[in-house]
């Protein structure tokens, strides 16, 4: 039986966007030192069989419906605290990336508990390191927008209105809901060639990807049906996925 740790501690380790594999090393540290781990639902759960001694509580969305609300969250980390344990917060990608990292942080300042924040590849930068879609290029983009698709009242953010006017590789999060939403309002903005492209499951085996433009990226998807948990690329990056495809149809058809 593992002796608990005789202070509490937090540490909110960034999962990485869905292969086991892209944990840092100073996060698998820290799962392995947990007696209790909190994890999402895009954390990947083979990372809990690093421990198999800490107790684990799923805290994630299942099916649409929050098992634990924030509150209770916090809650929990302060709960656990008590005994004193090491609290492992296990969030998908990377905590400080739309991972309410903060609102965990306070709970913890807030009771005097030592709280650590570990860094993890966020889905976005995984996406584009596996689909081989720069997000900056020499001469093409310059910059890049993580933007959320949705605010917290459930409407289209207003950070989309301003990022689909720039000339900036935008990628969206939290954005399938709403794609054709989002795809209308680049429209307003980019010629209907803008490259457009969806990724879902990224980094994992069963990742699949979408190629478009604007005119055409909802019509496809219809046929596709990428879903969640995906995110959306707009601009010229995006375009490089195509050719991607496009190579690997070719290579494919050589073979046969
Ligand atoms: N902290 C996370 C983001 C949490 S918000 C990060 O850094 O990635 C949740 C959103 O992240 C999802 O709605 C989806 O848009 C995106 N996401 C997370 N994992 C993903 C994956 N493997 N593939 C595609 N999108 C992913």
């Amino acid at each position: 039986m593992k002796s608990f740790n005789q202070k509490a501690k937090i540490t909110l380790v960034g999962a990485g966007p869905g292969d086991p594999e892209l944990l840092t090393l100073k996060g698998l540290r820290a799962i392995k030192t947990a007696d209790v781990i909190l994890y999402d639902s895009l954390a990947n759960p083979e990372l809990l069989d690093h421990n198999p001694y800490a107790h684990k509580v799923f805290v994630g969305k299942r099916k649409g419906s929050q098992r634990f609300s924030q509150e209770q969250i916090n809650s929990l980390l302060v709960d656990f605290a008590k005994f004193p344990y090491h609290i492992v917060r296990l969030k998908g990608g990377d905590p400080m990336v739309f991972g309410r990292a903060m609102e965990e942080i306070e709970t913890a300042r807030a009771h005097n508990i030592p709280v650590e924040v570990i860094p993890g590849i966020s889905s976005y930068s995984g996406a584009a390191a596996y689909q081989q879609v720069p997000i900056t290029e020499r001469g093409i983009s310059r910059s890049f927008w993580v933007v959320t698709g949705t605010d917290k009242d459930g409407q289209l953010s207003t950070d989309l209105a301003l990022a689909a006017r720039s000339s900036a590789t935008v990628i969206v999060l939290m954005g399938m809901s709403k794609l054709t939403e989002i795809v209308d309002l680049f429209s307003q903005h980019k010629p209907l060639d803008y490259p457009v492209s969806i990724v879902q499951n990224a980094t994992l085996p069963d990742a699949r990807s979408l190629s478009g433009q604007l005119d055409n990226i909802v019509a496809l998807n219809t046929i596709a049906q990428l879903a969640s948990p995906g995110l959306l690329i707009f601009g010229a990056a995006a375009r490089n996925l195509d050719d991607i495809e496009q190579e690997m149809a070719a290579i494919k058809t050589r073979k046969q």
